[in-house]
């Protein structure tokens, strides 16, 4: 994987999701996405072990680390949630910027030329 972000920044939202990640399991026991009970005794690679889920990918421009964008899901249900988001992904449509959309401004080259 490669990140553009700076390694001291990683680090701070690091430590903020692993606290953030504690509280998690310590105030939740649903799934945020299908709301069924975790079994927090459950341990990866258990499908039905608990993970923290992005409820907005960073991705998708949500906060790395922030309580707000956190919330506890199953490991089964983070993964469809990822591969739905992907296959979404596909569908967006494509932005075009024609030549139309540029801002209207003087031609100075020719400008010159006529005056
Ligand atoms: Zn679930």
């Amino acid at each position: 994987m490669v990140s553009t972000v700076r390694a001291d920044r990683q680090g701070q939202h690091r430590t903020a999701f692993e606290k953030n990640k504690k509280r998690l399991l310590m105030t939740q026991n649903t799934c945020g996405i299908c709301g069924m009970p975790i079994d927090k005794s459950l341990k990866p690679p258990d499908p039905m072990s608990p993970v923290v889920d992005h409820i907005v990918p960073i991705s998708k421009g949500g906060h790395p680390s922030s309580i707000d964008n956190l919330q506890l899901a199953h490991w089964t249900c983070n993964r469809q949630k990822s591969d739905k988001l992907y296959a979404d992904g596909f569908k967006k449509k494509p932005q075009v910027i024609g030549n139309r959309n540029l801002p209207q401004s003087i031609n100075w080259a020719a400008y010159r030329e006529g005056g």
